[in-house]
């Protein structure tokens, strides 16, 4: 990247509505601008003075990216590729579902967590993002789809990175997606996916902010997830499933577990009995995944068949389950395949 083109200004977007520049009702117009209207350029608010206008220009950048390449699959998924201020990289998916306009944000460049089956897992941790920067991923996705920001109503944090291990950046970033005067979002429509760091999970459920969690489990049981999540042997999932029942009991949001099903791994019937096990007595529902596939992975993917078997074993036993069917396969904008590639 042309490092001529860096701006190093301050980023203005992430701020608490009383740390914006200005005067009394004036940081009200600039939340305005930014949030609910989506402006991505100081001389486009217009209802502030020029002066003003000139010297917050000088000091604060709007956009976290030096450039953006959206792709757009056949399915009306986009993924939209942000370089960042230094030259790093990360990625967002906009989903247009049929009246719930959808984005899946990342939390990291890269991630830490090195799940095999996931193209982003492979590529290793890159840094975390900031408050701005994961903000600026739902701000562009609206602007290059012609909405108003608050017309995005579900936010999930899945993309590339661990969430609970940039915790600070995420809960401010979430914290101006709830504020009436940031993007104004109910909690419900947020979702936080992790893989189970218990630390992070109480601290989440201390904060009370009402988020979703989503669990990544992709097993029942810690010898078939260490196998799938090589960095889980830190703990246990019986102390992962005590941290989410604390989350469940504090915050009565239904938890939703993630399972990737992989051929010959965990798709077995005693582990659809092992899960459902796991889950008495909690509100969950479980997402099933078909795997999505990209060159070099060590895994096949659970037939279809198999798939809803699995799918049907679950609710023999009471468990709610969806087959969550991805979109944006053919731009590498599905789940477990962000790993900044263009496609061909
Ligand atoms: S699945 Fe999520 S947690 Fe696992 S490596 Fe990929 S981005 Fe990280």
């Amino acid at each position: 990247m042309d490092l001529s083109v860096a701006d190093a200004r301050s980023p203005i977007l992430g701020l608490a509505p009383q740390a914006l520049p200005g005067e009394g009702y004036r940081k009200e117009q600039i939340a305005h601008w930014l949030y609910a209207r989506g402006v991505r350029e100081w001389s486009e608010m217009t209802d502030l003075p020029k002066g003003l206008r000139q010297e917050l220009a000088e000091k604060y950048r709007v956009s976290e990216f030096a450039h953006v390449a959206p792709f757009v699959s056949q399915d009306g998924a986009v993924k939209y590729l942000y370089t960042l201020w230094d030259g790093q990289k990360t990625e967002a998916v906009y989903m247009p579902y049929a009246g719930r306009k959808t984005i899946c944000i990342s939390s990291m460049v890269g991630c830490p967590a090195g799940c095999t089956f996931c193209a982003t897992g492979k590529m290793g941790f890159g840094r975390n993002l900031t408050a701005a920067e994961i903000l600026d991923q739902i701000l562009f996705a609206a602007h290059h789809q012609g909405h108003s920001p608050r017309e995005i109503r579900n936010v999930v944090l899945m993309g590339m990175g661990e969430p609970l291990l940039n915790l600070n950046h995420v809960l401010e970033a979430i914290r101006r997606m709830l504020d009436p005067q940031g993007l104004a979002m109910s909690p419900r429509r947020i979702t936080l996916s992790t893989v189970g760091i218990p630390r992070g999970i109480y601290r989440l459920a201390q904060e009370d902010l009402g988020v979703r969690l989503a669990l990544s489990l992709h097993a029942p049981d810690d010898q078939t997830r260490q196998k799938i999540i090589p960095t889980a042997h830190r703990y246990s999932i019986a102390e992962i499933m005590e941290a989410v029942r604390h989350y469940y009991a504090q915050t009565k949001r239904r938890v939703t577990l993630e399972y990737t099903l992989l051929k010959g791994l965990n798709d077995h019937p005693w582990q659809a009995r092992a899960l459902a096990g796991l889950l008495a007595g909690l509100s969950a529902h479980v997402n099933l995944i078909p795997w999505n596939p990209w060159e070099g992975a060590p895994h096949q993917g659970t037939g279809k068949e198999k798939i809803l078997a699995f799918a049907a074993a679950l609710e023999r036993m009471g468990i709610p389950v969806s087959v969550r069917w991805s979109r944006g396969r053919d731009v590498g904008a599905a789940c477990g395949q962000l790993a900044l590639q263009q496609p061909a």
